[in-house]
């Protein structure tokens, strides 16, 4: 129970990554702050079955990472009732497949809103309370496409590489403050976000949904298999553990080798 007593918020928690940093918090004893869409009914379920299996506290914000006014109300309401939060994952993210000639504005302007700019007005909540209790944890979930490109993805590969921007500038203004800021490097994680990619594979190519994950897998990472969103949950324990408190300003990859070729 390493986390006992930190409250942690994990953005777009309803889902996939999330989700499991969220359980591999909650298995360490933190208190957490769950956010993300979905049927209101389900996340009250989650909320209420997380609190019980683990004996913690569980909230819920419905905030827009899309709307910085959400995420700053978000960050007000945790201080009035949660006390504040200690460890913050910016890891709500979506995604838009499409070569740039054709790349809808609205995609670009939505994919930079949720998976750059709401990481930058999430720490913009947190950082004063972190300074002022002397310790803090915040993690980015960028991406293999913080480190290296592919074809069809600008926003999401330009968003991506601004999150390990970022993490850098927050690493340095904080590192004698006692809070950490590194990147979580995903490579390929099978979760909703993942699976409508695969799907659209799958109908492109007339393959099953199986063969185009085989094909996914073959064409970016030497290691034939995803990640998963538990282990994802690990390596964020992992970074706010004290072993960890030297690392800060890090893109941690775990991709199954994608970005060592
Ligand atoms: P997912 O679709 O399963 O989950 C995304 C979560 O974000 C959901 O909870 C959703 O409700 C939430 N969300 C989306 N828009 C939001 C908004 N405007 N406001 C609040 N919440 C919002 O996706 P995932 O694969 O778990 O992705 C999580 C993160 O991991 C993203 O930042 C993604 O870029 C990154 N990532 C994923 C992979 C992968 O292979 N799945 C690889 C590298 C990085």
């Amino acid at each position: 129970m390493s986390l006992k007593g930190k409250v942690a918020l994990v953005t777009g928690s309803t889902s996939g990554i999330g989700l499991g940093i969220a359980k591999g918090f909650a298995a360490e004893g933190a208190d957490l702050i769950l956010n993300g869409f979905g049927d209101a009914a389900a996340i009250e379920a989650l909320r209420a079955e997380l609190a019980k299996e683990f004996g913690i506290r569980v909230g819920y914000s419905g905030a827009d990472m899309s709307k910085p006014a959400e995420i700053a109300a978000m960050g007000a309401e945790a201080e009035k009732t949660m006390g504040g939060i200690d460890i913050l994952v910016n890891n709500a993210g979506i995604q838009f497949v499409a070569p740039i000639e054709d790349f809808p504005e609205e995609k670009w302007h939505a994919i930079i809103a949720v998976n750059l700019s709401a990481v930058f007005f999430g720490m913009k909540a947190v950082i004063p309370g972190m300074k002022k209790k002397g310790w803090g944890r915040i993690i980015n979930v960028a991406s293999a496409h913080g480190l290296v490109a592919s074809g069809q993805k600008a926003a999401y590969v330009a968003a991506k590489h601004g999150v390990l921007g970022l993490t850098k500038v927050a690493a340095i203004e904080l590192a004698n403050a006692g809070v950490t800021v590194n990147a979580i490097c995903p490579g390929w994680v099978k979760t909703p976000l993942v699976e409508k990619q695969l799907e659209a594979r799958a109908k492109q190519d007339g393959i099953t949904v199986e063969a185009a994950a085989g094909e996914f897998l073959a064409e970016k990472q030497p290691m034939a298999q995803f990640s998963t969103p538990e282990a994802i949950g690990g390596l964020a324990v992992f970074l706010c553990s004290d072993a960890a408190k030297t690392i800060t300003g890090a893109p941690v990859s775990i991709d199954g080798g994608w970005v060592a070729q």
